[in-house]
């Protein structure tokens, strides 16, 4: 049996369904399991003094701050006490380093007490700080810049929460990763601090409006997850896969997406088994899970919770590809979220949906009832218009990597231009609105207008556009370029400071028009109705696939960076640095030691993948094709053997010989020539130029090997093939 084959006699045998939920678990209500596992607000109050409880919960409401060290001492005791209480045994400060991964280092709550006694310990300092080492993490230089160590500190805002593994529970604490001298070493801090520019000029605003008792703003994220699930046994056969994460090699199956039969097809039992279970993990974890479904490609679904604010979405996103990740293994499955798993098939991102929201819980992007609520929506609507048109370039750059540069600048959703999608409704609403930018903006224009009714802007309607990759839909943006491996900190602290760069602009030219104008209507509409005119090149309404965008982007004067090495660059521009320093987000340093290490990830996995596909077809496609050609050539010699052979056959077999054994040479040449110019690589020493060595020059030698392996997959006789097949991988399982 070739290896193949008996994967697949191995799962077409695996008839358990990975009954993984215990019995008293399985088909309990919801409200009753929810947040089990998550320090909650009911933990705190049932584990916490009354007066810790309230104070935390300020600390909370306000977006973080200073913890005293006595009220960390009590929100410590409290939290080991439910900890153990659930079956804790250690404990570990959980946080994002530049990776993009998370990282943890555990340590027990044992002690022994000055009499000796072996006790389980767990103080304020513990709560408050760790230090993990920070050398092993990369810090793009700020590390021999500054100081040599790192340490993490406890973010209160986000809910500790304990993992269950199979011989032991965790707890987790939701931390920050600094260095000593407080430069941001991790995704979380720049974010925290960028919810906080924006909470600050939002209320401003929303002061002037005349909503005296806000006093604070929330942006809010709910991510739509997108991944594919495979057998785990095809998984273990392609080293492609096991390293890089997507597959380097693999002919197009002879079906793809085309029949939309899986999209609206129903989920398999197998795969659902899988989310039944994956989703009681995240409930415990009070991660709240809404959406499930199949995605257009096959073996492609998508995950979707309900909006939070973006500090404790990006945690809990973060817990979703890791639960999703381990679960997906106790179902011998394997998740791969890499953001081109299969080439030709449609690829995995992240829609960020993003809104911003009051403290009283007031959408900020939710079109209003009143004449005057609708003013305020309308200027939160463009001045986020306004951030994303002069910033378009950052926020592309903010999901620049090796994986996503596959499906970004692959005429595949979306695009590496970013434009912005409106809808029909708001289009005619702005474009009614510049039209009077001339007339007198009194209380009679906002009727006039058509303003004092906005429509609530139906979602069925705003909707329609899936190829746009900065969609308005409803009450919220959604930004679509994501990839589906990515923290979403960087695309939000990024949404987050170039929104409140605007939003400063607008509010001291609204400030400034009062002065002038009297009437408020009058200095709002005076501030905004110039800027719907400014940003009208980043709106586009049509299809983003289509080729006449690109040419059409170009004459708007639009970005439009296909690679990583290209887009990075936009990172530290003048214009983008000032943006991040201006309203004390990240300093220059911190910037620049971003762009590095993205710069450094991008050669990394570049070569990486360049290493496994070299290795792949000089041991396992050379030798297949070596056996098969041997075949081939056997079976002329054997048949011009045969006496009375038709001589037309012989010649068929022949010219099939020759035919493969010319790609069979190619796979040498071609091999030969990655390997060489791959060595080029020891005497490029400037980063930015490794970069766009390996974009310019490696990705396309191994593009062009890979045609020519798939050619000799697609000519191999079925049963000599080494590697699972995508009609395998993508259909059966
Ligand atoms: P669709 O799949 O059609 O885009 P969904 O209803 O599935 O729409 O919503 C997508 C995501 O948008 C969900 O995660 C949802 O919680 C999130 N969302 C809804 N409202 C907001 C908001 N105000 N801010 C941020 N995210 C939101
Ligand atoms: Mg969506």
């Amino acid at each position: 049996m070739s290896c193949r084959e008996q994967i697949i006699s191995e799962i077409t045998n695996k008839r358990d369904l990975c009954q993984t939920i215990s019995p008293e678990m399985k088909g309990k209500p919801i409200a009753q399991i929810f947040g089990m596992n998550s320090f909650n607000d009911a933990a705190m109050k049932k584990y916490l003094p009354k007066k810790t409880h309230e104070a935390l919960k300020k600390i909370i409401k306000e977006g973080g701050g200073r913890v005293e060290p006595a009220l960390a001492e009590e929100v410590a005791q409290g939290l080991k006490k439910w900890a153990i209480s659930r079956g804790a045994t250690h404990f570990t400060h959980w946080f994002h380093p530049m990776t993009g991964l998370t990282a943890e280092k555990h340590d027990s709550f044992l002690n022994v007490s000055k009499e000796g006694k072996i006790i389980e310990r767990f103080s304020g300092s513990n709560l408050i700080q760790g230090e993990p080492d920070a050398s092993s993490f990369p810090s793009g230089g700020l590390r021999s810049t500054f100081e040599a160590r790192g340490y993490t500190a406890w973010d209160p805002t986000s809910p500790a929460f304990l993992v269950e593994g199979v011989n032991g529970t965790t707890l987790c604490i939701p931390c920050l990763f600094l260095s000593y001298t407080g430069e941001a070493l991790d995704k979380k801090t720049p974010l925290l601090r960028s919810m906080d520019r924006l909470s600050e000029v939002a209320v401003k605003i929303l002061h002037l409006f005349g909503n005296k008792t806000i006093h604070r703003v929330y942006t809010t994220v709910g991510p739509e997850q997108e991944y594919f699930l495979i057998d785990k046994a095809y998984y273990n056969r392609r080293p492609d896969l096991i390293i890089t994460g997507r597959t380097l090699f693999g002919a197009k199956p002879p079906k793809g997406q085309e029949m939309e039969d899986h999209y609206f097809g129903s989920i398999k039992e197998r795969i659902l088994a899988f989310m039944h279970d994956s989703e009681l993990e995240m409930f415990k974890l009070g991660i709240p899970v809404k959406t499930r479904h199949n995605e257009v490609a096959p073996a492609q679904f998508e995950i979707a919770p309900l909006f939070e604010d973006s500090n404790v979405a990006t945690d809990h996103n973060q817990v979703v590809m890791e639960t999703m990740k381990k679960i997906a293994n106790r179902h011998d499955l394997v998740l791969l979220l890499h953001e081109k798993p299969f080439l030709g098939i449609n690829g995995s991102g992240k829609h960020n949906n993003w809104s911003m929201a009051d403290s009283e819980g007031n959408n900020l992007l939710e079109p209003g009832k009143t004449p005057h609520e609708n003013l305020q929506f309308l200027t939160f609507l463009i001045a986020t218009m306004k951030a994303v048109y002069k910033y378009s370039d950052l926020l592309r750059a903010t999901v620049a990597t090796a994986g996503n540069d596959h499906r970004l600048g692959a005429n595949e959703a979306p695009p590496a231009i970013i434009s912005i999608f409106l809808g029909e409704q708001l289009t005619k609403i702005l474009d009614n609105l510049e039209k009077h930018k001339k007339s007198s903006y009194s209380d009679k224009a906002i009727i006039d207008l058509g303003i004092s009714k906005l429509p609530m802007i139906s979602r069925d309607n705003s909707d329609r556009n899936r190829t746009s990759p900065f969609a308005f839909t409803g009450n919220k943006f959604e930004f679509r370029a994501v990839g589906s491996s990515h923290s979403i900190a960087m695309a939000n602290y990024t949404l987050n400071v170039i929104v409140a760069d605007i939003l400063n602009v607008l509010y001291k030219e609204i400030e400034k028009n009062i002065k002038t104008e009297k009437d408020f209507n009058k200095a709002v509409l005076k501030a905004i109705i110039p800027l719907i005119t400014e940003t009208k090149p980043i709106r586009f309404e049509g299809n983003n696939y289509d080729p006449a965008w690109e040419k059409e982007a170009k004459k708007r004067g639009l970005p439009n960076k296909k690679t990583t090495p290209e887009s990075l660059k936009d990172l530290i521009s003048r214009k983008n640095i000032a943006a991040f320093t201006k309203l004390n987000v990240l300093s220059e340093v911190e910037i620049r030691s971003i762009y590095t290490i993205l710069v450094e990830q991008y050669i990394k996995v570049t070569n990486i993948e360049a290493e496994t596909a070299l290795t792949m077809a000089k041991t396992l496609v050379a030798s297949a094709a070596i056996k098969y050609q041997n075949v081939l050539a056997k079976s002329v010699k054997n048949l011009s053997s045969v006496n009375g052979i038709d001589d037309k056959v012989l010649k068929k077999e022949s010219e099939v010989v020759s035919m493969y054994s010319k790609l069979v040479v190619e796979l040498f040449e071609k091999t030969e020539k990655l390997d060489a110019v791959l060595e080029k690589r020891e005497v490029i020493h400037d980063e930015d130029k490794k970069a766009e060595f390996y974009c310019k020059e490696i990705i396309p030698l191994m593009y062009s090997l890979r045609e020519t392996v798939d050619m000799l997959e697609e000519y191999t006789g079925d049963d000599y093939w080494p590697l699972p097949k995508y009609r395998e991988m993508l259909f059966v399982y």
